[in-house]
């Protein structure tokens, strides 16, 4: 088992009390541990990250821009070593692990390319011999709080754009998956991000939580995990002006309209809901089927399911992993007993697989589930699992607004030949992700991202848009007359 450190103030520290790491492919065995840190080293890290945004906001956005291209080019040299300690944490496959390091080069890369830019305009001003412009500028303290669903992708999303801007930060990443966090500290800190810039919070939230969230230099929360969490976390800020981004839950719906394309429908659906075991929040969770396609559609996804092939995620062969954990496993089962109980059926799946291998992991077969209805709990619950619920339909109008049931707004996607079709679609989806004729997962890094609805907070992650939450806007008139 490896002991790793974590980064606080530009030092690697240890502490005596310890979180061990498991591998839901085999959760017997710690395959790490990392340091618990305690209420008082989380506060440390918060005076840590004063000292370093004093650094960090005068260094000059060059500067910034070069650490953060060195940082993406030793993610890229280390994705091996980096996507195995990602594959032994979380579970997703070595493929799935060594795509999400990548792209989390990609994000400090794009960033990189954004911080050589001002962000601000000139404006005119009806005072005479008066220049107006406003600018851009750092928030101070950022807070960042990671799910272990994308323990690397999730935290570069926000660190990238966070430190681009010239903000500190501290980042708690999830108890379960922290390796992959300390893996994109790592590169930060080699390329020679000042100290006290990024700092990174280990440790349980019973103990933490209180120090974590009630320091008052927090200038910005943001979010990414369950409704649960982040609407109690935002509650908490709000009474202190503290700005909050929240990346919350999705029951994100596929529509196959009778028209489609339905082996690329079938290919789409099955890679977006089992993908990573259906652990996306971008996950495709409900498919929407006009009803002359209903049978054929779905025999050609359960085609797809049954080629799935489940296994450790460092196995050679593997398509889908475990899920992350006993708990997660126990959750994912409970709903779809849940579903049964209120009357679906199960198509395939529906429980863990058989045999040996498998038997000790945190697997879950990839599952369909017929004969839902929308007053269902499967319809409206995010499962966060391999899990897809189908529900036929009569008209366009029906699938949209069966689309729209939904408390959440995250993504949706639409299979049709149909130009007008699609574009409807895209008008009247209350979503903020919108597919035509691809996955509802999968959105690069330079694209705006964020849910409606309980999905998300009016601010949206990656590209430019991403910089409103990590930036205050401050205007200044120079009068130059005698
Ligand atoms: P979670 O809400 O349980 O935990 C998220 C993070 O919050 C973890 O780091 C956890 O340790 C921390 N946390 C929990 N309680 C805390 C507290 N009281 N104080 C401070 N920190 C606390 O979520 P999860 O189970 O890790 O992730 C799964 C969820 O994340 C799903 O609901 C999924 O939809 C959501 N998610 C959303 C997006 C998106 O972009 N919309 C992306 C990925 C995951």
């Amino acid at each position: 088992m490896r002991t790793l450190e974590t980064l606080s103030g530009g030092k690697w520290l240890t502490t005596g009390d310890w979180i061990d790491v498991h591998d839901p492919a085999d959760p017997g065995t710690a395959v790490a541990r990392v340091p618990a840190m305690s209420a008082a080293d989380v506060t440390r890290a918060y005076d840590h990250a004063e000292q370093g945004f004093a650094v960090w906001r005068r260094t000059s956005p060059f500067e910034r821009s070069r650490i953060m291209t060195e940082a993406a080019r030793l993610l890229r040299e280390r994705v091996a070593e980096i996507a195995e300690d990602v594959t032994r944490e979380m579970g997703k496959t070595r493929a799935e692990a060594a795509g999400e390091t990548i792209k989390a080069a990609d994000f400090l890369e794009y960033y990189a390319g954004v911080a050589r830019q001002g962000y601000g305009a000139l404006v005119h001003d009806v005072r005479p011999d008066t220049r107006t412009s406003y600018q851009r500028e750092p928030l101070g303290v950022v807070l960042a709080i990671t799910p272990w669903n994308d323990p690397l992708i999730t935290p570069a999303r926000k660190l990238a754009p966070c430190l681009a801007a010239g903000n500190a930060a501290v980042l708690k990443p999830a108890t379960d998956t922290p390796q992959a966090a300390l893996h994109l500290a790592r590169a930060l800190d080699d390329a020679g991000l000042p100290a006290g810039v990024l700092n990174v919070v280990t440790g349980r939230g019973a103990q933490i939580s209180e120090a974590l969230v009630s320091d008052p230099r927090i200038a910005a929360l943001t979010f990414t995990g369950s409704n649960e969490v982040g609407e109690s976390l935002r509650a908490r800020v709000a009474a202190r002006n503290v700005r909050f981004q929240g990346e919350l839950g999705g029951k994100n719906a596929t529509v196959v309209l009778a028209d489609a394309d339905l082996p690329a429908a079938a290919k789409a659906v099955a890679a977006a809901a089992f993908a990573q075991a259906g652990q996306r929040c971008t996950a495709t969770s409900r498919v929407i089927v006009e009803r002359p396609v209903y049978e054929e559609f779905t025999a050609l996804l359960l085609t797809e399911a049954a080629a799935l092939r489940l296994g450790s995620g460092l196995a050679a062969g593997t398509t889908m992993g475990p899920l992350v954990s006993a708990r997660q496993r126990d959750s994912v089962l409970a709903d779809i007993e849940r579903a049964v109980a209120q009357g679906a059926s199960v198509l395939t799946g529906g429980g863990r697989p058989a045999g040996e291998e498998l038997s000790h992991g945190c697997y879950v077969s990839p599952t369909v589930l017929g004969a839902v209805t929308r007053d269902m709990d499967i319809w409206h619950q995010e499962v966060f699992g391999p899990v897809v619920a189908l529900l036929p339909v009569d008209s366009f109008e029906q699938a949209v607004t069966a689309v729209n049931d939904s408390a959440f707004g995250l993504a949706a996607a639409v299979f049709t030949r149909s130009l007008s079709a699609a574009h409807r679609f895209a008008d009247e989806a209350e979503c903020g992700q919108i597919a035509v004729n691809t996955t509802t997962s999968g959105w690069d890094v330079h694209q705006p991202f964020g849910g409606f609805r309980d999905s998300g907070s009016p601010f949206k992650e990656q590209g430019e848009e991403a910089l409103r939450f990590y930036t205050r806007v401050k205007t200044v008139a120079v009068h130059f007359g005698a």
